[in-house]
């Protein structure tokens, strides 16, 4: 576009622009950001607010539209929350130095942060129940893996290096905001299907921000060290995947992000592993509808702070597979339970705790106020009190030590900000007023004195009414005139006619003058006012650097804060709900004594009913589990419920049941439902088999797997042949706990010839033509579907049920002409499919075969050499 018919502003606005065009640009202008060209046609669509013009370019009117400066926040959120960055543009001088340059100069406007999903630091924006993460995944030498996230909010950094086939369930377990990958990856279809689920959240950026030296200059720069070594050891990938996040966190915020802690190296095999897919099944901290409301997080937490809630939220998605780790948890959780009149006390105190890990991160990134200086003096207050009720118990557990310990002394800096604060504070520090008087004898000086001139007006205004014997005779203020002398136009004629007062504006009713003496007093007062604030401002930014030089203490007194809201609040409901503590094991024995599942039993009792508990039984020798039974029975339940306790267990909680001992877990997977996933071009059979061989390729016998009606969204026998298959691969290769549900009474045949298989089912009484569900797990098959009962609950018409009655009645008889026999007798068991296949001569003879080079008579020769080769 051509600039020389803009204006300079349009100018400046375009050359900014030209700089960060993949951002919608936020413009400032007094007290609008505002947006033009493409990006105000777009913001006022997304936003819902109203497209404007503001000057020509070309003949053609440029689209404008703006959002007010103090609001900016919400607009924000709704563009981020659409994928849109934002770019802030604000002035970067004031209007004196820009006069300086010449009189038609326009104040100097730059970038001074973009504002992307993974790097939002206010608290409007951000979910206080959750850590908001940037990641990064990189690849070196194609087959070098690594995985980088941070919480810019917080300055967490962590790192670690991973496989190809973990990238899911890796990016799960930290369920990032935005994902930084190379243009090398997002152009590998193959690769880039690995990031199936999380395709909305991916920035490319170009292939040079990954390679390695630019990465480790990135660190080396940022951490002001000489060597990576000085970080810890860490591979090349890993040391790229942290390079690029610090190299986007300086493009994003412009320099002034300086808190993020160095990376902490992680070992993905750590923890509890599940794949995107297993966690939306399990309905962990979401519902399969994207709510909250219905969720595991919803019906376990308790806390009282949203630090307490983000550890629930970290350790449900992260649940450990170290015994020594999830027994401290517990036992911390055990502590209160033994005292519980602490744990009433100390969840009454933590009630309103401030975020105090968020108030550091604004502090960190120069976008803290008063208020959060205010929030880390409240609740470091709180330290001293709360580690108290620790000390008493530290004799009873090992574990309270450390969070003891982690509380930290803050008195001097408590003590520093008692005295620096006022009580009442504003949100910004820009325009001063919470220096509490008293603390640096210069301000309060300099406070005195412009108080001080303030009452010389008051003074001055009653000599001149005494002067002018004009009684409304006032002293006024505004930003045009500063301080003036008003009198209504029917007495300005007596100050006109006095040489003391100068004429300064008259208004329709009103004359304004000034006198030498006010005009000096003015200078006086703004001076006062100027000097005043410059102190303030100096104080506040000590004030910011001494929290900052503490950081490390107090996000420790935070971690602490987190573990006791969480275990206090934890132990209470534990109580309240008959919660059992785990005994966690290294065999595989899955053994839960009449358990529930912790959602479906509250929504139950909010609705005044009972869930029926259940027993489930797994070992090393029987740890298949084939459960039939009704439509509506609650074999989804039962299974999720399993799979939920393993999580609740290994992530250091209690569980709802009379005793549970679990064997350590390595992965869990469930497949559960059908859901179709149109938007990402698969039909629901597709997405099922997807899950499906995920579980297959991955389980281990150290597993969990629960596999909900596998192969019922094809064809009766693909999906009874497919279903079949499966129990037999799970029980010959993976060898790991499993229930598997089922509508293919089919199955059931297999308990025959599967020695760790045994069949289940959900009791029903059969009562008057009725079903009568009992939700409960018992030994044994199910006797039918009673799919048409369901049907005719749900309102089907009567006449369709009882054709559908007439119908099954035909069908159940042709299905019992022997095909289950057949396919008993004939089929080799699953383990010993993979022996025909290996080193066999007919397919190194099929290997050899270019069936493009022959001719029909060869082709005829060569399958006559086949035969007789499968013969021998
Ligand atoms: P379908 O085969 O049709 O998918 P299902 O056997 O998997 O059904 P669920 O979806 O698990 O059945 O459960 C159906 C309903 O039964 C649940 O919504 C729940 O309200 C109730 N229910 C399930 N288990 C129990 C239980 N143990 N105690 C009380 N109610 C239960």
């Amino acid at each position: 576009m051509a600039t020389k018919k803009l204006t300079p502003m349009m100018a400046q606005y375009l050359e900014v622009k030209e700089r960060h065009e993949d951002c919608l640009l936020f413009y400032r202008m007094g007290d609008f950001y505002e947006l033009f060209m493409d990006d105000a046609i777009i913001a006022s669509k997304v936003l819902d607010i109203t497209l404007t013009k503001r000057g020509k370019t070309d003949g053609q009117d440029i689209p404008m539209c703006g959002v007010p400066f103090h609001a900016y926040e919400s607009y924000l959120a709704k563009l981020t929350k659409h994928g849109y960055k934002v770019a802030i543009c604000e002035q970067v001088e004031s209007v004196a130095e820009a006069k300086k340059r010449g009189s038609s100069a326009i104040v100097k406007r730059d970038v001074v942060r973009i504002v992307t999903p993974g790097t939002i630091t206010e608290d409007n924006l951000l979910n206080s129940d959750s850590n908001n993460y940037l990641a990064s995944i990189v690849c070196l030498n194609n087959s070098e893996y690594a995985c980088a996230w941070m919480d810019i909010s917080t300055g967490d950094f962590f790192v670690c290096d991973i496989y190809e086939r973990d990238i899911d369930a890796n990016l799960a377990r930290i369920n990032p905001s935005e994902i930084l990958l190379p243009n090398r990856i997002y152009e590998d279809d193959e690769l880039y299907e690995t990031f199936n689920f999380w395709k909305d959240n991916i920035t490319v950026q170009s292939d040079a921000r990954f390679e390695f030296l630019n990465a480790k200059k990135n660190l080396l720069e940022y951490y002001s060290i000489s060597d990576v070594d000085a970080l810890g050891t860490f591979s090349n990938a890993e040391i790229t995947a942290c390079g690029v996040l610090i190299d986007y966190i300086n493009l994003t915020q412009k320099g002034t992000a300086k808190h993020i802690s160095k990376p902490s190296k992680v070992f993905a095999s750590g923890y509890l592993e599940m794949d995107s897919s297993t966690r939306r099944n399990l309905e962990i901290t979401q519902t399969l509808s994207g709510n909250y409301k219905g969720s595991l997080l919803s019906a376990l937490k308790k806390t009282k702070t949203a630090v307490g809630t983000r550890l629930l939220v970290e350790r449900l998605s992260n649940p450990s597979i170290d015994k020594v780790e999830i027994r401290d948890r517990l036992d911390v959780i055990d502590f209160f339970l033994n005292n519980m009149k602490y744990a009433y006390e100390v969840t009454d105190i933590l009630k309103g705790l401030p975020d105090l890990e968020r108030a550091i991160g604004r502090l960190a990134v120069g976008r803290g106020g008063p208020r959060d200086l205010q929030a880390l003096k409240i609740g470091l207050e709180k330290v001293a009190i709360v580690k108290n009720y620790m000390h008493n118990g530290l004799d009873q557990s090992i574990c309270l030590i450390d969070i003891t310990r982690n509380f930290g002394q803050h008195t001097i800096l408590i003590d520093m900000l008692t005295r620096a604060l006022k009580p009442e504070l504003p949100m910004l520090s820009r325009d001063g007023g919470f220096i509490a008087k008293g603390y640096d004898a210069g301000f309060d000086e300099l406070v005195r004195l412009r108080d001080e001139s303030r009452a010389m007006i008051n003074d001055l205004q009653r000599q001149y009414s005494l002067r002018t014997k004009i009684d409304k005779l006032k002293i006024k203020h505004n930003n045009v005139l500063g301080y003036f002398i008003e009198v209504t136009a029917k007495n300005a004629d007596a100050l006109m006619e006095d040489e003391l007062f100068i004429h300064r504006q008259t208004m329709a009713n009103a004359v304004r003058f000034t006198t030498v003496e006010l005009s000096d007093l003015q200078t006086k007062i703004i001076d006062a006012k100027e000097k005043s604030l410059a102190i303030e401002l100096k104080i506040y930014d000590e004030l910011v650097a001494r929290v900052l030089k503490d950081k490390d203490h107090i996000l420790k007194a935070s971690n602490s804060f987190a573990k006791v809201d969480l275990s206090s609040s934890f132990a209470i409901f534990a109580k309240e709900n008959s919660y059992c503590r785990p005994i966690i094991t290294d065999d595989y024995v899955f053994d839960v004594k009449s358990a529930r599942h912790p959602v479906v039993e509250e929504s139950l009792k909010s609705q005044n009913q009972d869930f029926i508990s259940n027993d489930c039984n797994l070992e090393e020798d029987s740890n298949l589990w084939l459960l039939t039974g009704p439509n509506m029975a609650g074999k989804s339940t039962f299974l999720r419920q399993n799979a939920i306790l393993v999580i609740m267990a290994q992530a250091g909680l209690y569980l709802p049941a009379e005793s549970a001992t679990i064997g350590i877990v390595d992965k869990v997977f469930s497949r559960v439902g059908a859901s179709d996933d149109l938007s990402k071009g698969k039909s629901t059979f597709m997405v099922e088999m997807v899950e499906t061989a995920a579980i297959l390729n991955r389980a281990t016998n150290r597993s969990f797997v629960i596999l909900d009606e596998i192969g019922r969204g094809t064809a009766t026998f693909d999906g009874l042949a497919i279903a079949w298959a499966c129990v037999e691969y799970l029980h010959e290769v993976s060898n790991c706990r499993t229930l598997f549900a089922t509508h293919y009474h089919e199955l059931t045949y297999l308990k025959g010839q599967l020695n760790k298989l045994s069949c289940h089912t959900m009791d029903v009484k059969e009562w008057e033509e009725n079903v009568i569900f009992l939700h409960s797990v018992v030994a044994g098959e199910a006797k039918g579907s009673f799919g048409i009962h369901v049907a005719q609950l749900a309102g089907v018409p009567k006449s369709v049920i009882q054709r559908a009655k007439d119908v099954l009645k035909v069908l159940e008889k042709d299905e019992r002409s022997g095909a289950i026999e057949r396919l008993e007798d004939d089929l080799p068991l699953f383990s010993s499919a993979p022996e025909i296949m290996d080193n066999h001569p007919v397919v190194d003879a099929l290997n050899e075969i270019k069936v493009d080079d022959l001719s029909p008579r060869e082709a005829l020769d060569q399958l006559y050499k086949l035969v007789e080769l499968a013969k021998n």
